[in-house]
């Protein structure tokens, strides 16, 4: 068979999948903690809600998402992003009749035809975390807070904490024409999508990574001397609480973000050990967003973190989650009998919750106990005819080498009192 899995896909398998389950029970505890429960969208939506959402003139939009049409003739787009999803489901579900702010996390692959590089998938996994219905700064800098503590909690240094505000849509129109006029000036030196945005989106050309674009961008008007009284009151108070919970930042007046919906707070948090693709979470508030795809206005704000990025820099910074690897007790056999009494062991064990585990392949005793260092198992037991005649088994500590007979019927309560001597 040489039918692969498509480019930019990753299969994840053990024990790496019990890393990534490590952190997502980690980022279940903090999400708990700061009091946000999970919500889960569909993977994909019709595209009109991306289009409209996170605007059609952004590379996602332009050339990122997975769309085709279902059998109905429906355009149907395999979610990019999860955020317009959620203000999506706030809307339809009427949330906005409840009590605010509400506040959800999600979690699970999103989608987009990019160029496969090292932490750029086609589809990658994002965790992330939106607040609904209220527009305090204080919530603006939870959100950037969470984040941190998250990769805190995981053993994470060095991380640099990037925040702009991009303004309100009318502080940023008189931005945005003064923006354009400087870019118009000196087009020629413009990447030549940026040539193409100058005119759409000219806001866009901040997010280029392209080198010539980046160099110009140096001497380019800065939003923050644009700002209306409203939008730097607000900036100024996130930038308040954020130095209340002792987070060190640094203020980047060129951080746009790639996606339209933002307004006010945009922040991205980096590892620069990861090379080009070195932002691990980035987010901001969305206040024009539910209006934006049909909605009444309501304040949001909201981070996305790659997960596969994420577990790059746990890597990079030499991290070793404490994972719970190998089983508990195996129970090797030889013949049929030992090998149904093996199997009704290892169930009573399994009941009791323990994890233990037999032989399949009929092998022999010593390839059975291979197979149980391959399962890296604590302790392991051997029945045979005279172990059942006798009713008692040595069981032995695969660690340290000590054996002890014991007693069959008591095999339950001796591996409980071993679980204790861990613990
Ligand atoms: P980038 O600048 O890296 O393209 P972005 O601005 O497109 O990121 P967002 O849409 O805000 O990023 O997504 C939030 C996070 O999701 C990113 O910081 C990154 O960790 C992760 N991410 C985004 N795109 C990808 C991808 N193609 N593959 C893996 N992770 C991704
Ligand atoms: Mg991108």
């Amino acid at each position: 068979m040489n039918i692969m899995a498509p480019r930019g896909t990753n299969d994840l398998l053990p024990p790496l999948s019990l890393h990534w389950q490590y952190v997502e029970n980690i980022a279940r505890q903090v999400f708990a903690n700061y009091n946000y429960q999970e919500i889960r969208t569909p993977i994909f939506e019709y595209t009109e809600l991306f289009q409209r959402g996170i605007g059609e003139v952004t590379d996602i939009v332009e050339k990122e998402m997975y769309t085709f049409t279902d059998k109905s003739g429906r355009s149907i787009t395999l979610r990019p992003e999860n955020t317009a999803s959620v203000v999506r489901s706030f809307l339809e579900n009427k949330i906005y009749g409840q009590p605010q702010p509400n506040k959800y996390f999600y979690l699970g692959p999103m989608f987009r035809y990019e160029r496969p590089q090292a932490g750029r998938f086609r589809q990658f996994y994002q965790l992330g975390i939106e607040a609904l219905g209220s527009n305090d700064p204080a919530i603006d800098a939870e959100v950037i807070n969470l984040g941190l503590n998250l990769l805190k909690e995981l053993g994470l240094t060095g991380l640099e904490v990037y925040i702009n505000s991009i303004g309100c849509p009318d502080c940023r129109a008189e931005y945005i024409k003064v923006l354009q006029e400087y870019l118009m000036s000196r087009k020629g030196e413009l990447c030549s999508d940026c040539q193409n945005r100058l005119n759409k989106n000219p806001l866009r050309v901040l997010d280029c990574k392209d080198k010539s674009c980046a160099g110009l961008l140096q001497t380019a008007p800065k939003i923050i001397d644009y700002l209306c009284i409203d939008c730097q009151d607000h900036f100024e108070k996130v930038k308040e609480y954020l130095t209340v919970v002792k987070v060190d930042f640094i203020v980047e007046p060129m951080l746009v973000r790639g996606l339209d919906y933002y307004t006010h707070t945009a922040f991205e948090i980096k590892y620069n050990k990861l090379g080009a693709q070195d932002t691990i979470f980035a987010g901001g508030r969305y206040n024009g967003l539910a209006e934006e795809i049909g909605g009444r206005s309501i304040p949001g704000v909201g981070f996305a973190l790659g997960l596969e990025r994420l577990m790059l820099t746990i890597a990079e910074q030499g991290i070793s989650l404490p994972v719970e690897e190998g089983i508990d007790l195996f129970i090797a056999s030889i013949g049929e009998d030992a090998k149904k009494a093996a199997f009704t062991y290892v169930h009573s064990l399994r009941d009791a919750g323990f994890r233990a585990e037999i032989d399949y392949l009929a092998r022999s005793v010593k390839s059975q106990l291979k197979t149980a260092d391959r399962f890296k198992a604590r302790f392991t037991i051997v029945l045979g005819e005279d172990e059942l005649k006798k009713g008692t088994a040595r069981i032995k500590n695969m660690e340290t080498g000590e054996q002890a007979e014991i007693c069959l019927t008591e095999l339950v309560e001796k591996m409980a009192e071993k679980a204790e001597k861990r613990g």
